[in-house]
Parts: structure tokens; sequence; C-alpha cells
């Protein structure tokens, strides 16, 4: 079938309405009328080539919330009407060492993503940005009904994508955690950090944003461009989630971390970044990544959001403003993540 969408037809022109094709369910399929899309930075990074070059035309998305529409005959999860939502992944091998272990999205046979991958058919996934999606059951995630619909798609991505290494690392009491930048995934991981129970701090370039930063959750919040703040914050941090889409210095921001602290790098830049290894060593110190989450932790995530009272931050835009919202994303412009009202592809 074809459905309404935006399209990627080069890494420079801007995106334009079109259609593209989805697939007839199959037995395990769900079909999701798509009502809201939100805006990742990750989306930008891929049609303008930052990772390498993607395959034309492209529609990207992956924070999708929508409705079921329809199931096919062995689905058993899902009803024509659940509240459902679609992250990054849409399918992954399932047999690896890592899908074994519920870690489906380090895939090591490289998992699905919803847009740009070469799916079981051959085709190549089309992402979020449209009016309908047809995904395998075990991708797709139950919508509490106490998140507000408008605001669910941006968890499917920027909220798992904080969440894990949260978890992962222990943000909790008693714990000092820092989001480096108060963009889309930052002002998730604030809320989630500090709903964790960890002492959260923010560290955006400037004090622009600091009332909604407070606002949020945080504690403290420092601008990274006054260089005093790397004397006063030295040592301070368990770990430090660095959200950021373009290369920092490393070494300065290790030197914030404390004994035995980790600096988690979920900021995807286009640009390699460097550091010093004495850097690590003084104070066994990690430097690591993180991608995502799984499916079952993402419906974790989803649930503890419910739980929490927490969820996204939107501006809702209608289709024919998504040029300009990537404007603004890369300028920053940003409060706290858009998402496009999916009624308008058509
Ligand atoms: P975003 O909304 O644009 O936020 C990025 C933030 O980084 C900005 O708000 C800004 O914060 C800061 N920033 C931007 N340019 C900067 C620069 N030149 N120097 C210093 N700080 C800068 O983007 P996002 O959607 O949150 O995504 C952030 C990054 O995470 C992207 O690279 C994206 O591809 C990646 N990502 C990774 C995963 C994963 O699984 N690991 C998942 C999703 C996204 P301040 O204004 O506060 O300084
Ligand atoms: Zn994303």
């Amino acid at each position: 079938m074809h459905v309404h969408a935006l399209v990627a037809t080069s890494e420079t022109d801007p995106l334009i309405p079109g259609t593209i094709e989805r697939r007839d369910p199959g037995p395990r399929d769900v079909v999701i009328h798509i009502a809201w899309a939100g805006v990742c930075h990750s989306d930008i990074h891929t049609v303008h080539g930052d990772w390498g070059p993607a395959p034309f035309p492209l529609t990207v998305g992956h924070e999708i919330a929508g409705t079921v529409a329809a199931v096919g005959t062995e689905v058993s999860k899902f009803k024509v009407g659940d509240r459902v939502g679609v992250g990054t992944m849409v399918n992954s091998c399932g047999i690896c060492a890592n899908c074994q272990a519920g870690l489906e999205q380090y895939c090591l046979n490289g998992n699905t993503q919803a847009y740009g991958s070469r799916d079981r058919d051959g085709s190549i996934t089309q992402g979020g940005y449209s009016s309908m999606i047809v995904v395998d059951e075990d991708f797709v995630l139950r919508v509490p009904s106490a998140l507000p619909f408008e605001t669910v798609a941006p968890l499917l991505c920027a909220g798992i994508t904080t969440y894990s290494p949260l978890r992962h690392w222990g943000a909790g009491p008693g714990k000092r955690v820092a989001i480096v930048g108060l963009g889309g995934l930052g002002h998730m991981g604030v809320q989630l950090a500090h709903a964790m129970g960890a002492e959260v701090t923010v560290l955006s370039r400037t004090l622009n944003k600091m009332e909604d930063g407070l606002r949020l959750g945080a504690d403290r919040y420092y601008a990274t461009a006054d260089d005093k703040t790397f004397v006063e914050l030295a040592g301070t941090f368990d770990l430090i989630v660095n959200t950021v889409s373009a290369a920092l210095p490393v070494d300065r921001f290790l030197g914030l971390l404390r004994q035995d602290g980790t600096l988690v790098n979920v900021g995807a830049p286009a640009q390699a970044m460097s550091l010093h290894v004495q850097s690590l060593l003084a104070r066994r110190l990690s430097y690591a990544g993180s991608v995502t989450g799984s499916v079952a932790e993402t419906q974790e995530m989803l649930d503890f959001c419910a739980e929490k009272g927490i969820s996204a931050v939107v501006e809702v835009i209608a289709a024919d403003q998504i040029n300009e919202a990537w404007k603004r994303v890369l300028s920053s412009d940003v409060r706290y993540r858009f998402v496009i009202d999916a009624s308008t592809f058509a």
C-alpha cells in the first residue's frame, strides 16, 4: 500500500511530500496509523550524510506514536485501537547471543533500523515521517494511557537513549549525574535522572535555558562556555551523559568525573573525538558509548515515565514546517522536541 510521507531525495535538498510503500501485513504484523512523529537529530545526521551515504529516496523518523489500525492473524499482544509506539528498531535476528540476552539494540547480525536498513524482503525500511507503518509485533510498544499522546513519540528514541545508560550505570540516590546538552535527548535525561533519585546537573553551553533545566528537575546548571565551570566542578560526577551532536573536548569533561566515574557518549557527531589516555588513568575512569535500548527496556521506560508523570516537552508542527524545524534543530532552537502532527502528511 502507498502512504503519505515526507521524503528526502539528497543530502542537500529539502524534504518534500510524497508517498512510500508499506508491505502488506503478514501474520505477525501490526498496522499502525501514525498520529505523531518525533524529529530526532539523528534524522538530520542521516540525511546529511554525517555517518555515511544514505539510501535515497528516504523517509526518516524513528519516534513514532500511533493507533493500531489492523493486526495479522498471529498477533497476540495488540488489538485494533490500541495506542502504540515504535522506536529506532523494527526487527533483529533474534538468534544471536545479544538478541537472546534481550539486547537486540546490539544484535550481532545488525538489527533492522526504522529507516535506511535493508528489510527482510530486500527493500529499504522507511521511517516515521509518514501516515502509516507496518511493524512486527515484537517491536511495537504499548503506550500507557497516562501519557499525553502528543508527547509520547520522543520517548521512543530520546527517552530510551538516555534511560538506558542512566539505568546501566546506576543513576539513583546518592549519585551525581551530569547531562551535557539540553536538547531533545538532554531534556529527557534530566527528567529521568531526577526521577531515578540522582542529583542532576545540566552542562549547557550557556545559561539561556537554565529556568527550563531547573523546572525539568536539575539541581544545578552550569555553562560550559565559562572556563570556571571546569574548575569548580572538577572531580564531581559519578556519571556524565553526553548528548551533544557535535564533537566535544573529551579530556575536559573527563576532568569532571570523580573516582571510578564514567563519561558515556550517546551523542553521535560526524567528527571523531580524541582523548589523552592519561585523563582516564588517574582516577580509573571509563569512557563509554550506548545506543538506544532494548524493546523490553523501552517498555520499562514508558511505564516509568507514566508512573513518574514525566514525558517529552514538545512543539507540534505540521508536515510542511519540517525544513524550518530541521534548521531550528541545527541551531539548537528547539524546546525541546519537534513532533509532526501526522494528520498533516496528506
Ligand atoms: P538536539 O536536540 O539538537 O540536542 C543536542 C544538544 O547539543 C543541543 O541542544 C545543544 O545543547 C548541544 N549542542 C549542539 N551543538 C553543539 C556544539 N557545537 N557544541 C556544544 N554543544 C552543542 O539533538 P538530539 O536529538 O538530542 O540528539 C543529540 C545527539 O544524540 C545527536 O548526535 C544524535 O544523533 C544522537 N543520538 C544518539 C542516539 C543513540 O542511540 N546513541 C539516539 C538518538 C540520538 P545546549 O544548547 O544545551 O548546549
Ligand atoms: Zn533518535
